[in-house]
């Protein structure tokens, strides 16, 4: 696994976009391995408005940014950036990556966590391609899905794979870096199966967050 160096921090902003409908253990796992293992100081999770290329979500933005707040309040390390559900209309990530990289200037590193599920429909996104112009793609593995490239894909890694994660640290942006995670098959979609028949959610995801859908009682 990724050690890059045991003592100091690293600077760069770490972030994860996700529907996060509800946000789970894997989301959450997912940051703080990545912490450990590359050093930087903290990781934003960015709650999407409107996914582009999935259904609309089942509970309102309000819903899924609280139960977000509640699941990283624990970890001061841990952070929520709300600039998509505050834009409205369909997120794109390459307008959040812009913003982002024009407040922390052209020199600092952006990283953008994604799992192998999302970068496999990378050549799906809006304006993908320049995604590497403003920040680095760390591409986490996620359970059930391996790195069959297509051709786009493989073309494109084949141009910016990073020789090593220190490049990650380095760089502003422009490299892609793929980091073998502890594989946990949890997904939102599970969550909200198992709500909606009512059987139990605990254990796959933070309990403030398990008592927060309880007591709304969503998803069923
Ligand atoms: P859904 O089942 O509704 O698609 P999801 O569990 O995939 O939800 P998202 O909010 O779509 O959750 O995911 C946000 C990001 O987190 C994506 O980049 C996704 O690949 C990653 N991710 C989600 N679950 C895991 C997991 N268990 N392990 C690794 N990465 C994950
Ligand atoms: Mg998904």
């Amino acid at each position: 696994t990724t050690n890059i160096n045991n003592d100091a921090q690293v600077s760069g902003t770490a972030i994860m976009g996700g529907t996060f409908d509800p946000v789970h253990n894997g989301h959450l796992r997912t940051a703080v391995e990545i912490l450990d293992r590359f050093h930087y100081s903290s990781l934003k999770l960015v709650p999407c408005f409107q996914p582009v290329h999935k259904g609309r979500p089942s509970v309102t933005p309000e819903q899924r940014l609280e139960m977000t707040r509640l699941a990283i309040s624990s970890d001061v390390r841990l952070g929520v950036d709300t600039r998509e559900i505050q834009r409205e209309g369909p997120s794109y990530s390459i307008d959040t990556l812009r913003d982002i990289r024009s407040e922390i200037g052209v020199s600092e590193p952006l990283i953008m966590v994604l799992g192998m599920d999302s970068f496999l429909s990378l050549p799906t996104w809006h304006d993908w391609q320049a995604l590497i112009q403003y920040a680095h793609l760390l591409v986490v593995s996620r359970p059930g899905w391996e790195p069959d490239l297509i051709s786009e894909l493989s073309a494109f890694c084949e141009n910016y794979r990073a020789g090593s994660p220190h490049e990650l640290q380095c760089a502003p942006s422009g490299r892609v870096w793929f980091e073998t995670l502890t594989p946990l098959g949890i997904s939102s979609s599970m969550i909200r199966a198992l709500a909606r028949k009512n059987e139990a959610i605990a254990y796959l995801l933070p309990e403030p967050v398990q008592h927060y859908i309880e007591q709304h009682q969503l998803y069923r």
